[in-house]
């Protein structure tokens, strides 16, 4: 049986390693899409295994980071409505929006609950049938098909006072934009083992196609992490463009086609802005008019202020992968996770965050 350890061997640690060692070309820039990765590769110390001339470089794949100031403030205008249970996951809480953050809204007498499940969100409606629960849906298809089915259950059970904020993201649109961009320099990219669990191999393959730049998805392990680093460079030590799976132990070619078709009966794609990326079409997804009773905008239309971005904050440039965190002026200054700036300094899965624990 596989036991934890066995993702942390020394040994096959260091065979690998070699590899990279040995198959890594003069220069590479390889992409960490997921901020998942980021914590991994920065916790278990991967950027300095690196070799010389290689780097490595954090992606959009932190989901309360890409999600712009304008969706920050909208969640702040519904935590305002007065009847409103607000219910998120913990980071969301602390992340600044224009004028505001959830914790000040907390603080002000708003009734804003951690949750750690939609499902979660759904119980507290049930307890409080006379309050409206609002849940704020950020995030990839991992968590997606999870909002999916606590709206078909709320649905099914005839709650009304149950609605979600959805601002979930797709990636691979996101990464077709960002493979476009003329200051970003990628030559290889580190797919994220989450997402692909939900959407498989597939979406990802025209990065090789169309651009040709190699991807390995992987997991979130030292070794997980070793190995697609050992495969990509495999790949551009051959002069292929592929996209291969590492982590075979959670990724399926198909994906999970039971997730995907809650994602597909409750929500379309439609255009999403990220934050450094600007609105992108179809890498959204909204709440089907046949589910719209429980779209928590339409429920309430609650007024949304202008938006201001945080003054001096790079989040942008650090998310396309073009700015390392440290190349922030603000950074560890101004801006540490006890007085954060922009999201990627709130998050457990941003880089900001990532580099200041580590680095
Ligand atoms: Fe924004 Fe702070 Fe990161 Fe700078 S260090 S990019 S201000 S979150």
């Amino acid at each position: 049986m596989v036991g934890p350890n066995d993702f942390k061997d020394p040994k096959l640690a260091r065979g690998l390693i070699d590899s990279i060692q040995a198959l890594a070309p003069e220069h590479a820039t390889l992409m960490e899409v997921c901020g998942t990765h980021t914590v991994a590769i920065a916790r278990n110390g991967i950027r300095s295994l690196m070799p010389e001339g290689c780097r490595l470089a954090s992606g959009p794949g932190c989901p309360v980071c890409v999600t712009s100031n304008h969706d920050i403030d909208a969640v702040i205008a519904l935590a305002r409505v007065p009847e409103v249970i607000l219910t998120t996951f913990g980071d969301m809480t602390r992340v600044p929006g224009s004028t505001s953050s959830l914790l000040k809204e907390q603080a002000a007498g708003r009734d804003v609950r951690i949750v750690y499940s939609p499902l979660d969100a759904l119980n507290i409606a049930k307890e409080n049938p006379e309050r409206q629960v609002v849940f704020v849906g950020v995030g990839f298809e991992t968590t997606t098909p999870l909002i999916a089915i606590a709206i078909k259950r709320a649905k099914a059970m005839g709650l009304e006072n149950f609605s979600v904020f959805a601002a979930h993201k797709n990636m691979p649109n996101a990464m077709d934009v960002l493979m476009r961009d003329p200051n970003l320099k990628v030559d290889a990219l580190i797919l994220p083992g989450h997402v692909s669990t939900i959407i498989g191999m597939e979406p990802w393959r025209f990065l090789a196609e169309k651009y040709g730049i190699p991807g390995v998805i992987t997991g979130f392990e030292p070794l997980d992490v070793l190995e697609g680093i050992a495969m990509i460079m495999r790949q551009l030590h051959e002069g292929r463009a592929e996209i291969e799976n590492a982590y075979t132990r959670g990724v399926m070619p198909q994906g999970n086609p039971v997730a995907l078709a809650a994602i597909d009966e409750v929500f379309e794609t439609c255009t999403a802005t990220w934050r450094g990326l600007g609105p992108i079409e179809g890498s959204g997804y909204r709440i089907r008019d046949e589910f719209a009773q429980f779209d928590a905008l339409r429920r309430f239309e609650p007024t949304i202020e202008p938006t201001k971005e945080p003054k001096g904050c790079r989040c942008g440039d650090v998310l396309r992968g073009i700015m390392a965190p440290d190349e922030c002026p603000l950074f560890r200054k101004v801006c540490t996770p006890e007085n954060p700036v922009g999201p990627c300094m709130v998050s457990s899965e941003g880089s900001c965050a990532a580099y200041f624990r580590y680095y």
